[in-house]
């Protein structure tokens, strides 16, 4: 079983988590609360000695269980706790295993959301020190005596840099520092976080493992690499039995119970059923991708092209190294800035839209959207141009997409 592809594991993990009535789906389970026969069983529950039991669903229900337990399967992790959204997983994160007074060290190339989230931080008294994180020295001279936590995306969204991930795995293992990786982009079909030494693993469901736009969704996995003995801040009801689990432990009471950014059981189903064809999308909109960077690339109207398998990118041979393929996210810029509107209002197909991972493809100028709140400053920080256009490809067939690109272009 270990070496099962990851289609054939996806498809019959409900199956191995134990059949309820013959169902080959696992059930949407919408019950809130959990009953037992005895009430020895309820206090099991509440002690952590019923095992896979439950009490009330903002901790879990069979059905979010039953996903965790496929995103643990996929990440080749130890645990995940599921949350409402990938933001709700970050924040969990950060919250939970961060205290006043400690550092901690991020790729300056993260996700907008995420890049607020540090000031909110940083008020609750976390010092946070951004840096470019595809050169590993940067990160290691950015480390101090109170630093906990080393925080990166694998592809950034929406400037696609690489971070050096194998060197600051291997800088994170001899500091005993706990490394937390955002795998959303490339989720484990092209990529897998433990590889190169990630304590935990942090995603955004909603994207590439749902993929349907359909449902929003996060995921925090721990890999069972980080020795959670090493973490001052795991309180004494949490250093209890395995080690390996002491940190998911406090992620899903401190995190999930206390703050409350739930699955839902049908958003968990949904997320399954489209997590079932992830790795056929993932390889059909990687070579779309490609096709379109390549185009896009040759074309006069175009001066740059961000993908991480086009031999210009300064992480090409890296991503080659680390990714089985480039995922769906690339962006570029047009040589008239003045023209980007124009032009993204001619596609057709392209939708223009926010949003990541979907079966359609979109298409947003980053500057005047996603990155407008966080100011030119910050925009010029994270490398993000006036004219820069984020593209999130999709399942189309790849020939409709480029005539529709040639077109607009035109
Ligand atoms: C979208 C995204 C998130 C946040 O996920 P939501 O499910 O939208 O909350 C986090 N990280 C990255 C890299 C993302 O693209």
């Amino acid at each position: 079983m270990g070496s099962e592809g990851i289609s054939t594991g996806i498809v019959h993990s409900d199956r191995r988590l134990g059949i309820e009535h013959g169902g080959v789906h696992k059930p949407i389970h919408t019950s809130v609360q959990y009953g037992f026969d005895k009430v020895e069983d309820l206090i099991g529950v509440f002690q952590g000695t019923t095992k896979g039991g439950f009490s009330y669903a903002r901790q879990g229900t069979p059905t979010t269980a039953a996903l965790e337990a496929q995103i643990t399967r996929l990440e080749r992790g130890v645990g995940t706790v599921c949350f409402a959204t990938g933001m709700g997983a970050i924040s969990a994160v950060f919250f939970t295993l961060l205290r006043a007074g400690d550092h901690l060290v991020a790729s300056q190339f993260v996700f907008g959301n995420t890049n607020s989230l540090f000031g909110t931080l940083r008020d609750f008294g976390i010092e946070i020190t951004t840096v470019d994180a595809t050169d590993a020295a940067q990160v290691a001279a950015a480390l101090r005596p109170n630093t906990r936590m080393v925080f990166v995306e694998t592809i950034a969204n929406p400037g696609t840099q690489v971070a050096d991930m194998p060197a600051i795995g291997q800088l994170c293992a001899e500091r005993g520092l706990l490394f937390v990786v955002d795998n959303t982009i490339t989720s484990p079909a092209l990529f897998r976080p433990t590889d190169v030494g990630a304590g935990l693993v942090v995603q955004s469901l909603t994207k590439t493992i749902s993929g349907h736009g359909h449902a929003l969704g996060g995921a925090v996995t721990d890999t069972g690499r980080f020795d959670w003995q090493n973490h001052p801040n795991i309180f004494a009801a949490y250093r209890k039995g395995d080690p390996r689990q002491w940190g998911l432990a406090q992620v899903r009471k401190k995190g999930l119970r206390d703050m409350g950014a739930t699955l839902s059981s049908e958003h968990a189903h949904h997320i399954s059923v489209g997590a079932e064809t992830l790795a056929l999308r993932v390889a059909h909109t990687s070579a779309t991708a490609l096709a379109l960077a390549r185009y896009l690339e040759s074309h006069p109207s175009v001066v740059s092209v961000r993908y991480p398998m086009l031999e210009s990118h300064p992480q090409h041979a890296l991503s080659k190294q680390l990714f089985s393929a480039g995922s769906w996210l690339l962006s570029f810029e047009l040589a008239d800035t003045a023209a980007c509107m124009a032009f993204i209002n001619r596609l057709q197909l392209a939708v223009k839209a926010t949003g990541l991972g979907d079966t359609r493809t979109l298409v947003i100028p980053v500057a005047p959207t996603i990155f407008w709140e966080a100011g030119p400053q910050v925009r010029a920080a994270m490398g993000i141009a006036d004219g820069l256009i984020r593209l999130s490809v999709g399942l189309e067939d790849s020939a409709d997409l480029l005539a529709d690109f040639e077109q607009a272009l035109r």
